[in-house]
């Protein structure tokens, strides 16, 4: 309450807070007539006004408004007029409630209609189409592969992507001063497994689960410390080749790989092999296609060279067998594997192998 208040009687105490609210009032008088006053108002607006209209109700009504605290001068009233007092404060009460529900209505009433129309459905039009899903390139082609070495008896085998020391590097094989056990090819858990760097663990999972003869193949996912550019991503999927048998030699490895590329590429397609070394695998080979593009002349796709570098293969290694406890005298073998991701990347000529990842649903529905 200021100075003047004080020295002003109730009677003219409540008249000064009936006046204050009248003129602060003014800006909404228009919301309580004819409900067209709204009609140029966006929604935006008209849910601001409603802010300010609560904000002055609290001010004019709320408990510590001039007109809350008038109701205590009732005391300082003689006798004989109070009467009359507690109805004056009570009428200019009513009328501030009146007018500030008036306009809260008609903007309440404006809001919702707004949000209504703009809600609105309209149950004539037809229907929109849920998008079907469709599968992944990598999985199309995981399948393509799979179909074709079921074809030729073998079995898709699934291995898990986290594993021991000894599945990952050393039933392969690979020395304890390999680079590959280093953190800065392979990721490593905090309780010190290994994210497999190669599907070739499930070789030796199977052969202890389902011993020898076997035929299986391995599709999955693998990981390595790589940094990603166009041709390299730290996870991408590998296929892994098993056969295990008495008297396995190189020519049945030429001649399932050649199968296997022929029925993949076409029928014309050669097949290459380049001596090359593995842990894993003795005598080692890396195998390459002829261009199924340029079939061998030289193009963008096999960098003019008339031959595409595939994945790797050998004969399995005689301390690969033992480990699994199968006689290298008796039974020999071979394995072969590569890269699914770098075989969508040739096939459909991408330029980056990180688009495979980056799951745009624009690039990837290219692929049905
Ligand atoms: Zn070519």
């Amino acid at each position: 309450m200021t100075d003047s208040a004080k020295d002003q009687n109730p009677t003219q105490q409540v008249e000064a807070a009936s006046k204050a609210f009248e003129q602060e009032f003014e800006r909404f008088v228009r919301f309580t007539g004819d409900a067209n006053d709204l009609a140029g108002m966006t929604l935006e607006q008209a849910v601001a006004e409603e802010r300010e209209l609560t904000e002055l109700r609290t001010r004019h009504l709320g408990k510590k408004s001039a007109l809350a605290s008038t109701k205590k001068l009732i005391g300082r009233v003689p006798a004989e007029e109070r009467a009359s007092f507690g109805q004056l404060v009570q009428t200019s009460e009513a009328a501030v409630i009146s007018s500030v529900e008036a306009a809260a209505q008609a903007l309440k009433q404006f809001i919702e209609a707004q949000r209504t129309a703009s809600e609105s459905i309209d149950v004539t039009l037809p229907g929109r189409r849920p998008r079907t899903g469709h599968r992944h390139p990598i999985t199309l082609l995981r399948e393509r592969i799979e179909d074709i070495f079921v074809s030729l008896g073998y079995a898709i085998e699934d291995g898990r992507e986290i594993e021991t020391d000894f599945y990952n590097f050393t039933a392969l094989n690979i020395p304890d001063n390999h680079p590959a056990r280093g953190t800065q090819d392979t990721f490593y858990t905090t309780d010190g497994f290994a994210l497999r760097s190669q599907t070739s663990t499930v070789q030796i999972h199977a052969m202890q689960r389902r011993g020898v003869p076997i035929r299986m193949i391995a599709p999955g996912r693998v990981f390595r410390r790589d940094t990603p550019d166009p041709t390299h991503n730290p996870m991408f999927f590998q296929v892994e080749g098993l056969c295990v048998d008495r008297g396995i030699t190189m020519a049945h490895l030429k001649g399932t790989v050649g199968e296997f590329l022929r029925r993949m590429f076409g029928p014309d397609t050669v097949t290459r092999f380049r001596p090359s070394y593995f842990p894993f695998t003795e005598p080692s080979a890396e195998f390459d296609l002829s261009c199924f593009k340029c079939k061998g002349a030289g193009c963008r796709i096999c960098k003019n060279s008339g031959w595409i570098e595939l994945g790797g293969s050998g004969m399995v290694h005689p301390n690969v067998l033992r480990t699994v406890g199968v006689d290298p005298q008796e039974y020999s073998g071979f394995a072969f594997g590569l890269g699914i991701d770098r075989m969508v990347a040739l096939m459909y000529n991408l330029d980056d192998i990180r688009l495979l990842f980056e799951n745009d649903v624009r690039f990837l529905e290219q692929f049905e």
